[in-house]
């Protein structure tokens, strides 16, 4: 059969796809690149905000309209709205997040344990979600109960993939090809905190202990060659400061160049009254603290973050102090959301919900100072050489080849090379900003 493979949101359900192509690879299947070449179609949905709910809709009507007979959507929105999925043309099964791990079998008719045995290597998805990094589930499900925020609901509890199935992901992905790995789950920094463990205590005793983020990435960077591993984003109050040893490259526990100098840390909102609404385990001091304590180990650091706008009650002062703190911490850059009310959310049923032109023009203000700060970032590097790992290519006829990549600071670099070099890594001197970006030029490159 030849299967179309979509999804919408955050690099888990990227990365959910990503696993589900190659089980319909290893099960004899072809991943085509469009809907118009399939006999079968699989939607990834997302409800994190109104929009992407919408689009998600949107997917499997166009599927649909593009002469897809069987659709099988899955994912958060899905998970919430089955009934309504259902509802929609072509649809053959709803698949909740909790079954989603069977989805290929159930739709191939095969037993679950048909995918155990199956060593294939990863291949870039065909078409528009073609990608060099792969991102690796790590995790799924969260234990915390913000009030803005659906996920948790749609995604349930908090678990992690054991260590050993991540190991072999990611050996799966580099034999593929890949040359960067991006970790992902729902709440990431909780990994391990379901796994106990022995742990040699100081006097030599044995105590049960959990596994940390830090426990994995170490075993990572031990177990496997690969050359860029990324994390994506971290809550706040997952880390501390011995956290950041890992960059350290004073001390023997550091990754060296190979852990990505970049933490996205979702703020959410710089005012303490604020993030206590919100149910956020954090406040701008903690907050403060932690981002120095990143920026004193690793000094050229991205450090980039999530904001809402317009939060509930949110006054006109708690909006100038959350700004205040955003401009203070001079971010890398950054999303900022407007408040996009969600079913079955705490924030949802609170007063002083903010009208929408309000929350348009706060996120407006949030967007232009994230900018800014991003801008004063991306200067800091002009002139100095890099390496960056090239995502897109565009040919240019007598020009050559348009390149466009990512740095290990997550930086975005244009440069010109004489043949195409998607997926390849390359030195390049950053020469001048230009946008939301960094022009370059190759150093050594056998392009
Ligand atoms: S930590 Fe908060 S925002 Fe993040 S997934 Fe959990 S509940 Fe949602």
């Amino acid at each position: 059969m030849k299967i179309y493979l979509d999804t919408v949101g955050c690099r888990l359900n990227q990365s959910e796809i990503e696993s589900m192509a190659r089980q319909f690879r290893a099960a004899g299947h072809e991943v085509v690149a469009s809907p118009e070449l399939a006999d079968m179609a699989v939607v990834n949905t997302c409800a994190v905000t109104t929009e992407a709910a919408s689009d998600s809709r949107g997917k499997i009507r166009h599927i649909a309209r593009a002469g897809v007979g069987q659709i099988i959507p899955t994912g958060c929105w899905t998970t919430l709205q089955p009934k309504e999925a259902a509802s929609l043309p072509n649809v053959l099964r709803v698949v909740t997040n909790e079954q989603k791990d069977y989805l290929v079998a159930d739709a191939l008719n095969i037993t679950h344990e048909s995918f155990d045995v199956e060593p294939i290597a990863r291949a870039p998805l065909p078409g528009l979600h073609r990608r060099t990094r792969a991102f690796i589930k790590v995790q799924d499900g969260c234990d915390n109960h913000c009030t803005f925020c659906v996920t948790t609901i749609a995604r349930g509890e908090g678990r992690s993939r054991p260590l050993a199935d991540v190991i072999q992901d990611i050996q799966f992905a580099l034999a593929g090809g890949s040359k960067e790995i991006v970790l992902t789950g729902v709440h990431l920094g909780s990994w391990g905190q379901d796994i106990s463990t022995l742990r040699q205590a100081q006097g030599g005793a044995s105590l049960n202990a959990n596994l940390h983020l830090r426990d994995l990435v170490r075993a990572i960077l031990r177990e496997t060659n690969v050359q860029r591993l990324r994390l994506s984003s971290l809550e706040p109050w997952d880390l501390d400061a011995d956290f950041f040893t890992l960059w350290d490259a004073s001390t023997s526990l550091s990754a060296g160049r190979r852990l990505m100098p970049h933490l996205h840390l979702p703020l959410q909102s710089g005012c303490d009254a604020t993030l206590k609404r919100m149910a956020r385990k954090t406040t701008p001091a903690s907050f403060r603290d932690l981002v120095n304590a990143a920026r004193y180990v690793m000094h050229d650091a991205a450090i980039t973050t999530d904001i809402i706008a317009g939060f509930p009650g949110e006054t006109e002062d708690e909006f100038a102090e959350s700004l205040a703190f955003v401009k203070e911490m001079n971010f890398a850059g950054g999303h900022v959301f407007s408040y996009s009310p969600r079913p079955l959310t705490g924030a949802a049923k609170m007063k002083g919900q903010i009208r929408p032109e309000v929350r348009k023009k706060r996120n407006r203000i949030l967007a232009e100072t994230l900018e800014e700060s991003a801008n004063v970032y991306r200067r800091k590097f002009v002139g100095k050489r890099m390496s960056v790992l090239w995502e897109s290519v565009s040919e240019m006829g007598e020009w050559g080849w348009q390149m466009e990549g990512w740095t290990d600071n997550y930086l975005r670099v244009s440069a010109l090379a004489s043949s195409p070099r998607w997926n390849e890594v390359d030195e390049v001197e950053l020469t001048e900003v230009s946008g939301d970006r960094l022009l370059g030029k190759f150093v050594i490159s056998n392009s």
